[in-house]
């Protein structure tokens, strides 16, 4: 028999994504530059981010990166740290990250909606990989773990190899993956969120924000009524984030209403320093309300040929500042695990080894975050914790994932 000396080029895996939300997009890019076919199922007809801040930390920064996200598209203003004010002085103690590596510009804020655009040109724009197809308006309503079959709303059902659920606090494919549901419960906390235009900070109280070390001004106030705000400069200056978390009993009340008014927010947080509350004045109504919720921690992360990702498998309360880094970590760590090549019966082994490789992070900063927001004697850890910084900061999920594949999987490909 004649021999052939060229190897088959291997078979992309099909992979169905659903949720385009920052953890669904990341993770997109990151299959595709692996190779594979990658097709994304989003509800919503228009997909976006909300109008809101995000903080990308260095370890979230250092993947965004490796993806091909460049920097300046980002339009982050500087996260060198926090200065923490008292609530009732206005005094405030800037605190620069305690890891001397992290200074100055190795993490970011930005606008949510900066990070998104960057991650749907990487998807669905000429790049490595075969351009990711996605199907907006598509809600996904029922997936069967062990077949890799997705049902739509529509009726249609979708095939797939792999299939990552990335569809967020409310996942449906979290029911599938358990085989039960699970909802996050009421917190106790709520936020409410804005962005104000930087150049009205002049006619009033504003220097808090623009001046001194460059990253986010905290607040926090309360004790049984715990409250923190957070607010920082994004896209290159030009915008204020404020995101505001107060004590809410009420998020169980059938009133209870997704935005309100500047006077709300105003009201929730007037025995606060006037230099405060003049920026907060600033805010436009209808200002957006958020429901906190805290999914509890998850017995698994995988079934079949399924594994979540991102707030559908660990969402929690915003105190550390992780939850979509998490999730951008736990996306470059499937393209690592998911090289070209893997056959459909690597599936369950590279699976199992995600869920080691990212679910004690995940459920750790689950916890953590939660825990820095309703133990007292741990609020605002995150400032004064080396360890905590090195932990969340340091870490370096594509090493982590290449070391992993390298010794675990290399030998059998
Ligand atoms: C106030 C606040 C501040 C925060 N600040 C930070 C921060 O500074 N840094 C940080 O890293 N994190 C932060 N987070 C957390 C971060 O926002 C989330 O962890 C992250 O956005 C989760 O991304 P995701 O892609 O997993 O889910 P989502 O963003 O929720 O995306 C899920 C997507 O799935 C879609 N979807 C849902 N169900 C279906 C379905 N059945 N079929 C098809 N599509 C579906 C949704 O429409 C959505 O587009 C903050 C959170 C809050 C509330």
């Amino acid at each position: 028999m004649p021999h052939s000396n060229t190897a088959p080029s291997p078979r992309p895996l099909q992979v169905s994504i659903v949720g385009a939300g920052i953890g669904g997009l990341a993770t997109a890019i990151a299959l595709r530059r692996s190779g594979h076919l990658v097709q994304v199922f989003e509800a919503s007809e228009k997909k976006t981010e909300i109008g809101a801040g995000i903080g990308v930390p260095v370890n979230a920064l250092r993947v965004l990166e490796h993806l091909g996200v460049r920097r300046e598209n980002l339009k982050g203003v500087s996260y060198d740290g926090i200065t923490a004010f008292d609530a009732t002085t206005g005094e405030g103690v800037p605190r620069r990250w305690l890891l001397p590596e992290m200074d100055q510009g190795r993490s970011l804020l930005c606008h949510r909606k900066d990070v998104h655009d960057e991650l749907m040109r990487l998807a669905v724009g000429e790049g490595e990989g075969p351009i990711v197809q996605l199907h907006l308006g598509h809600k996904v309503i029922d997936c069967n773990p062990d077949e890799g079959t997705l049902t739509l709303k529509s009726g249609e059902v979708a095939h797939a190899d792999l299939i990552i659920g990335a569809d967020g606090l409310h996942s449906t494919i979290r029911t599938s993956v358990l085989g039960r549901e699970i909802t996050a419960p009421p917190s106790g906390f709520s936020c409410f969120r804005t962005l104000i235009d930087s150049s009205k900070l002049k006619d009033v109280d504003g220097a808090w924000i623009t001046d001194g070390l460059s990253g986010t001004k905290g607040i926090t106030c309360g004790s049984a009524d715990f409250r923190l705000v957070g607010a920082y400069l994004c896209r290159n200056g030009s915008l204020v984030n404020i995101a505001a978390v107060y004590t809410d009993p009420h998020q169980d009340d059938k009133e209870w209403s997704p935005i309100a008014t500047r006077e709300e927010f105003l009201e929730t947080y007037h025995d606060l320093h006037p230099k405060f509350l003049s920026v907060f004045g600033l805010a436009e109504s209808p200002i957006l309300k958020w429901q906190l919720r805290v999914l509890p921690v998850l017995d698994t992360w995988i079934r079949g040929r399924v594994a979540l990702l991102g707030d559908s498998a660990s969402a929690s309360l915003p105190t550390l500042g992780q939850g979509a880094a998490v999730a951008i970590e736990e996306a470059v760590a499937l393209g690592c695990l998911f090289p070209l090549g893997t056959r459909t019966e690597d599936i369950p082994s590279r699976l199992e080894a995600y869920q080691t490789l990212r679910k004690p992070r995940g459920d750790y900063v689950n916890r953590e975050a939660l825990e820095q927001a309703t133990v007292p004697s741990k609020r605002a850890l995150y400032l004064r914790s080396r360890e905590v910084q090195d932990y969340l900061l340091s870490h370096d999920a594509i090493k982590e994932a290449q070391e992993y594949f390298e010794k675990h999987f290399r030998p059998s490909m």
